[in-house]
């Protein structure tokens, strides 16, 4: 029988979530609602050493703002609670024991110092160190020391650690539902330390490995980086019973630079001017990184390139939304070779969504940027504004210079086009169209347009002339949408304010 998918996020709180733990996260998301399964949220913070006050905090609000709902674990709640790993810390130790109980791992007493110096010597000997069947019976542990000698040690309090005791030679054999058949020899493996009576916790193997089994987690799917540890995972799997509900694994390509070698990291960003950070981040100590949120992505933007960054839908196909990307997601096309990341992609994304707002939308968004302008205007001016010219726009603060000479008349003129406009017969032409103008009583755009276009013709005036002076008038610049955009949107009193205010202030180039 198949069982309920159910995957889990397992993010450490060691600092802002980096985009590529995003994207771990969306797919597991997709994988979960594509299959009706569970998506679980498990904070791992057993490494005390690594812990960043505010990093948990920040990985809820970026998954809240990605979309990527939770359905159980830290902020939740569920049948396996608590979700986060330090606070089931009672639960390890006894699966610690349990293994040195069955031969499958053992004490160790060396402290830091004695590893150090052993490092040391193996290095002058142009060797290196590895604690594995090599050594461990020749080092303080419960492989080497009398039983009562072990009992003793712990009971006096010395420091201990319990390490897995990886067989010899042997191959473990795995699958990947991504990278297919894996084989791997346990020579070339350490014995990782699964717990530390210095804090009392467990390493992240263990303690993954133990709620993996105790959370019912059916797919791993987690960042390449892991890929190593995955035979000492099925190892585990198979020292605790439990191999034949091990859940099925899938490791994700890295997300590498823009310039292709190696993952990309928050310095390429720093370097080239984009976030690897979904949100902005302040340390505890004061650094800050950018966030996509903060530098004016919408979160759908954001999300659709992610997806695509290590995932293929095998079609032409570029702008999903987050149903659309639940509907095609599929392992099998997830590229086994790193994903570029291009940042021009990520505001061509973002410019997509853009252009498809609708003015409601849009006028949401851009209602801020105008009050902090000194703009109040309705919501309907505010979509309308915004709408006419968001075919130009990338982000959304990008549309008050695109947009402000709807609302506020021109303050000066650009020289460039007074140079070239604003001389010879134009002046006097576009008194003339002030006349026309005023004349008009239904100022829609059409009948504007109709009624202006024939008289020009009539005339027998040069067009591009015309409407570039007018142009100067009511925006002050070579810019903007057509002219009777503009006329419609301003109404007939303020056009024809802006032109007087031409006539009256501006003196014509000789
Ligand atoms: N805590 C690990 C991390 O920070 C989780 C790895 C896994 O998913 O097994 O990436």
């Amino acid at each position: 029988m198949e069982r309920p998918v159910r995957v889990r996020f397992a993010p450490s709180p060691t600092g802002p979530l980096h985009i590529g733990g995003v994207r771990t996260a969306l797919y597991n998301y997709l994988f979960a609602r594509q299959h009706g399964g569970t998506m679980i949220l498990r904070i791992e913070d057993t490494d005390s050493q690594r812990f960043v006050p505010g990093a948990e905090e920040y990985i809820l609000e970026s998954l809240k703002w990605c979309g990527i709902e939770i359905d159980e674990g830290v902020g939740v709640g569920g049948p396996h609670t608590p979700y986060r790993q330090s606070e089931r810390r009672d639960i390890y130790l006894k699966y610690a024991k349990q293994l040195v109980d069955a031969g499958w791992a053992y004490y160790a007493f060396d402290t830091a110092e004695e590893l150090d110096a052993l490092r040391k010597e193996y290095e002058q000997r142009g060797e290196t160190f590895a604690y594995n069947y090599t050594i461990r019976e020749k080092l303080p542990t419960s492989l080497s020391l009398p039983a009562e000698e072990v009992e003793a040690r712990i009971a006096r309090g010395d420091q201990w650690v319990i390490r897995f005791k990886m067989p010899e030679n042997e191959v473990v054999k795995m699958d990947d539902l991504i990278r297919g058949h894996v084989e791997v020899n346990t020579s070339t493996l350490d014995d990782k330390v699964l717990y530390k009576s210095a804090d009392a916790l467990p390493t992240y193997h263990l303690a993954n490995i133990v709620d993996d089994r105790l959370m019912e987690v059916s797919h791993v799917i987690r960042g390449e980086e892991w890929l190593p540890s995955l035979p000492l995972h099925y190892l585990l799997y198979r020292a605790f019973g439990w191999s034949d509900v091990q859940p099925q694994f899938a490791h994700l390509p890295l997300l590498l630079k823009p310039t292709g070698g190696g993952k990309l990291s928050k310095r390429d960003g720093d370097k080239m001017g984009f976030p690897v950070f979904p949100l902005f981040w302040t340390s505890p100590t004061g650094e800050t990184a950018r966030g996509y949120r903060e530098d004016g992505y919408f979160p759908e933007a954001f999300i659709n390139m992610l997806a695509l960054l290590g995932w293929n839908p095998g079609t032409e196909q570029e702008i999903f939304s987050m149903q659309e990307l639940i509907d095609n997601f599929s392992l099998e096309r997830v590229s086994k070779s790193g994903a570029r990341f291009q940042p021009d992609k990520a505001k061509w994304f973002n410019a997509q969504y853009m252009h498809h707002k609708s003015d409601a939308e849009l006028a949401a968004l851009f209602q801020p940027i105008l009050r902090e302008h000194g703009i109040e205007v309705s919501d309907e001016l505010a979509g309308r504004a915004a709408g006419i010219m968001k075919e130009r726009a990338t982000f959304i603060t990008d549309l008050w210079d695109l947009t402000s000479f709807f609302f506020v008349a021109p303050a000066e003129y650009e020289e460039k086009q007074t140079r070239k406009y604003w001389k010879g017969d134009n002046p006097r032409i576009l008194t003339e169209l002030r006349e026309v103008l005023a004349s008009i009583d239904d100022f829609s755009l059409e009948n504007t347009e109709r009624i202006v276009h024939g008289w020009i013709e009539q005339k027998g005036y040069p067009m591009g002339q015309v409407m570039n002076t007018l142009r100067l008038a009511l925006v002050g610049a070579g810019k903007g949408p057509g002219m009777y955009d503009v006329t419609s949107f301003i109404g007939k009193e303020e056009t024809l304010r802006r032109i007087d205010s031409l006539l009256q202030n501006l003196k014509p180039i000789e």
